[in-house]
């Protein structure tokens, strides 16, 4: 637990007291069996290291937030998933499509490419073909930071 709370982004975890609210407030969760943030919070409070950085769990959160909004204790459970991404992507565990979108980004200055149907709609209404990146910047912050290394690697 400490290895997530002493993240800038992990902190929240010291607050969690099991209530469950995030669970049961979370839109994910309504959807996708295995992902119980409660349940998450409670596996890095009892250093179940090795199976959280080796499973889907921290990657099914959209980071919409509502678990801050509900949670009594103010423990940021989306910032507590970034935190294990983190840790998850130094130990090379990014799940495929994120490692791809990473890539692209670095690529393209884009996380995802436009499909031929936006690409057209966007002739057609007389928007340029495609919006301009501003790829050089992108790559010279994710060289600095290092993410391109931990891309490459991947
Ligand atoms: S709502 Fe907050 S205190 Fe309750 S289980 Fe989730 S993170 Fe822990
Ligand atoms: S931030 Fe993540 S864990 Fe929290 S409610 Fe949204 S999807 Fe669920």
């Amino acid at each position: 637990m400490h290895e997530i709370a002493n993240t800038p982004r992990g902190r929240g975890i010291l607050a969690c007291i099991q209530c469950g609210r995030c669970s049961s407030s979370c839109p994910v969760a309504r959807l996708v069996a295995e992902h119980n943030p409660r349940r998450l919070m409670e596996m890095v409070i009892l250093g179940s290291r090795d199976e959280i950085i080796h499973s889907k769990l921290p990657w099914f959160c959209l980071s919409c937030f509502t678990c801050l909004d509900r949670c009594p204790q103010g423990g940021d459970v989306a910032e507590v998933m970034f935190a294990i991404r983190n840790l998850a992507a130094k130990e090379k565990n990014m799940p495929d499509g994120f490692a791809a979108q990473a890539k692209n980004l670095f690529e393209t200055g884009r996380i995802a490419t436009p499909i031929e149907s936006i690409v057209r709609k966007r002739e057609e209404i007389g928007l340029p073909k495609e919006h301009s990146t501003a790829k050089e910047d992108v790559q010279k912050i994710l060289k600095k930071t290092g993410f391109n290394k931990l891309i490459a690697s991947k």
